[in-house]
């Protein structure tokens, strides 16, 4: 089947190109160009809309198995599918833990069902996310896995870190931290700073973070091993990456939708609604700003969701007793696209989709690189923007179990209306129909 996307501004993965035509054959990208041959290809009308290689995210939880209620796998694909989002990497914190091969499998194959995003299992390092033994980490890879992590807490040893860091080296899929000093985040539940000053809730310190973070680099350094820091949250620990990449350690480094665009003082203007209540929490100001420094200078290489999907019933508690983690993959997108025009719009269009295309891509193993990418041979996963429709966040209307998100009822101008995945449409925003 041929499709042919015409009349679109097209961004390929790395900047805008001046052709306006993409054509699609048997799923894959076949040519990019202005005037292309229309024969036998079904067309797709841009009117001047954008067109970027489909959202990849490096960081999403789907409760499944063991918690189906709050998100499944087929849930995920197709929240992912109405967010933009082609590719996701579902975290192995769940019930059990993904942390042999026959589990790996079953991402792979309960996410395909959907026949929505493509899921991408991560695995665990350790087994069970006990902390104690390590993961078959090499017939983890040849099931599919694409990062290990026991996140959700971070590697329960500097020993296990070691051994993962050196098992993986620069074969295996990088090793992926949540950077968090057990100690300092026990009993936290908001930033310490101001919020935890006027709330009296315990804080946790920007430095539970930045502990671990050291540490990864320490462990790095002494293996010549790599990891990825996801979920950054605050100033010093995109300083310490900053510097490490400077002295050209393979570090690597994430941070969310929601920690470029809120910070603690939406906590304290939403009255304490647990609708803000996520792990690493909303921080300073500063911080915030720390994020938006290092993903202009290249210190921060991805922006990910985090998705952390929760029936309404566990989540619409009083802030101390919810859980942490908050749902965002419909809106991610238009969240910050909305943000950045209205708060950093010298920042250029290009480096904000570049984070949420090819720069995780890039991340993944050598044989997902080609995502996150529009050029001849790589599949057909293509999001149609529209960047002047606005629409108000209904989380009514997700395809996502979940019903908790900070944005709800909040109007956000910038959507993805539409989305492929190897050449088939697999979403399409009502209003397009
Ligand atoms: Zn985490």
């Amino acid at each position: 089947m041929k499709l042919l996307f015409k009349g679109f501004k097209i961004f390929d993965g790395e900047d805008f190109i001046s052709a306006d035509s993409v054509l699609a054959e048997e799923g894959k990208i076949v040519k990019t160009g202005s005037g292309l041959d229309e024969s036998g290809a079904e067309v797709i009308e841009g009117n001047g809309r954008l067109l970027t290689p489909g959202f990849v995210d490096l960081h999403a939880h789907f409760r499944d198995p063991g918690g189906e209620w709050n998100e499944d796998l087929q849930s995920g694909a197709l929240a992912g599918a109405a967010g933009g989002f082609t590719t996701l990497v579902a975290m192995p914190n769940t019930k059990p833990a993904i942390s042999e091969p026959a589990l790996i499998e079953y991402v792979i194959s309960h996410g395909a069902a959907a026949h929505a995003s493509r899921i991408l299992p991560a695995g665990c390092v350790s087994k069970g996310r006990a902390g104690k033994e390590i993961c078959e980490m090499e017939k983890m890879t040849e099931a599919g896995a694409v990062f290990f992590t026991d996140d959700g807490a971070p590697i329960a040893t500097s020993h296990l870190m070691r051994l993962a860091l050196l098992y993986t080296g620069k074969k295996l899929p990088r090793v992926m931290e949540h950077p968090e000093e057990i100690s300092l985040f026990q009993g936290g539940q908001v930033h310490e700073g101001r919020v935890s000053a006027m709330s009296g809730l315990k804080g946790i310190p920007g430095a539970s973070e930045e502990i671990d973070v050291a540490r990864g680099i320490a462990l790095v350094r002494d293996t010549g091993g790599r990891i990825h820091f996801t979920h950054l949250s605050s100033a010093g620990a995109v300083e310490l990456i900053r510097n490490a990449k400077r002295a050209g350690l393979d570090v690597t480094c994430d941070t969310t939708f929601h920690h470029l665009t809120l910070n603690e003082n939406a906590v304290i203007a939403s009255g304490y609604n647990s609708r803000f209540k996520v792990n690493p929490p909303l921080r300073s100001v500063n911080d915030q700003k720390a994020l938006w420094e290092g993903l202009i200078d290249g210190t921060i290489d991805a922006i990910v969701t985090d998705h952390a999907p929760w029936h309404l019933d566990e989540k619409d508690e009083p802030f101390q007793e919810a859980p942490f983690g908050i749902a965002s993959l419909e809106c991610a997108a238009a969240v910050l696209l909305d943000y950045r025009a209205r708060s950093y719009p010298e920042v250029p269009l290009q480096l904000i989709f570049k984070k949420m295309t090819s720069g995780p891509a890039a991340l993944l193993p050598e044989k997902w690189q080609h995502l996150g990418r529009i050029k001849e041979g790589s599949p057909a996963d293509l999001t149609v923007i529209d960047e002047a429709r606005t629409k108000i966040v209904d989380c009514k209307t997700w395809k996502s179990k979940a019903r908790c998100c900070p944005w709800e009822g909040t109007a956000l101008t910038g959507w993805p209306v539409m989305t492929f995945v190897g050449g088939k449409k697999i979403w399409q925003d009502e209003e397009e129909i």
